[in-house]
């Protein structure tokens, strides 16, 4: 670990299928996994490979353009698309593919309809329906409408039905038993088609919210499922970069933009080679910490785009040399945790992982 070469992502694909294996033991249905976002910006194929070697059949993408990325390494899994179809374009595209949509609107599901007609076959589709979040799926009343009227599911293979909770990281929210009790209710609704309501943190909530398949994305990855315990997830992920330089001041001076940071005389300041361009936040600055050679140490200013300032006056000085990697979060610093001191979640920290930044399995 102590060459240089920017910043490197080390994604331990054991530990992802250690992850999965854990998530099914919990779930009492099958694991579907998401893998939206290029997998929370580890790199899709490589994790969606290792998944389906491990038996997992079922995939959750958001766009059609990524669904269609994803075929060729999926030849025979079912994966499903979060947006479900916007334009008769779309749908076209989702059918050429063999996608599944998710559909969230009536609207979309007319245009399903259309393009079975237009296909002359029946089409898989899942139906999603919001419970409680408000953000994308079809009204109860709708999804009410849908079980009533049979001409509304005309040429539609309904192939599942789901909903997604809003505060499961939270086991005592009130909205989780709210949102499983109208969940309940449509199921009932479409008694012979599967269901799906727990994602990665729904999976701890209990067997009521398994159903037929569960659907986790984040503590595949290594995210903590449960905020509140210990993770029960491996680490996944670990981002690394060079220390670039080493200094000594001998005077006090400032770090960084805006002089946020006053470094007394004396202090010893080490340069990373990797900013907010690499997926550091800029607000991990004066706030986080990194882990280098074998201690903690705070960053000093703001990160700027290519560059981090590590304040290792507390470091004994043989510790800490030039080109050593300092770990920004991974094994020794949990995502969740850095990800909190920035006041953001580890899901952002995740998918913020730069293009330039160089993924290594
Ligand atoms: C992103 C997403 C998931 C996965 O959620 P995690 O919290 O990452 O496990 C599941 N279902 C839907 C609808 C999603 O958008």
């Amino acid at each position: 670990m102590t060459s240089p070469g920017g910043t490197i992502a080390e994604i331990d694909l054991g530990a992802l299928c250690e992850n999965y294996r854990l998530l099914s033991a919990e779930s009492r249905a099958p694991c579907a996994a998401v893998v939206k976002a290029n997998a929370y910006g580890l790199g899709v194929e490589p994790v969606a490979a290792a998944l389906a070697q491990l038996g997992c059949r079922e995939f959750f993408v958001a766009t059609v353009e990524e669904g269609i990325a994803l075929r060729p390494v999926l030849p025979d899994a079912a994966i499903a698309v979060l947006y479900g179809v916007a334009t008769a374009e779309d749908a076209k595209l989702t059918v050429a593919h063999g996608l599944i949509p998710v559909l969230n609107s009536m609207e979309q599901l007319a245009l399903w309809r259309d393009a079975a007609a237009g296909e002359g076959r029946a089409l898989p589709a899942i139906l999603h329906v919001d419970t409680g979040m408000s953000r994308l799926g079809l009204p109860l009343a709708d999804a009410e409408r849908i079980a009533e009227d049979a001409a509304l599911l005309a040429g539609v293979d309904l192939r599942l039905v789901m909903s997604h909770l809003a505060c499961s990281g939270t086991p005592d929210h009130p909205l989780n038993r709210q949102q499983l009790g109208r969940f309940r209710t449509v199921r009932q609704r479409f008694p012979k088609v599967r269901a799906s309501f727990a994602n990665s943190s729904g999976i701890f909530l209990g067997y009521d919210y398994h159903f037929d398949q569960t659907r986790p994305g984040a503590a595949l990855y290594g995210i903590n499922p449960t905020p509140d315990a210990a993770n029960p997830m491996r680490t996944v992920v670990t981002v690394t970069s060079p220390i670039l330089q080493i200094r000594t001041l001998t005077e006090a001076e400032t770090v960084g933009y805006g002089a946020t940071y006053q470094a007394p005389a004396g202090s010893r300041l080490a340069t990373v080679g990797a900013g907010y361009a690499d997926g550091l936040l800029r607000a991990m600055g004066n706030r986080a910490e990194a882990w280098v050679g074998g201690h903690k140490a705070p960053l000093a200013g703001v990160v700027s785009m290519d560059m981090a300032v590590l304040d290792i006056s507390a470091l004994p000085e043989n510790d800490v040399r030039l080109g050593d990697r300092v770990e920004f979060f991974g094994a020794h610093m949990p995502v969740d945790v850095v990800a909190a001191k920035a006041g953001t979640i580890g899901y952002e920290l995740l998918t913020s992982i730069g293009g330039r930044v160089k993924r290594i399995y």
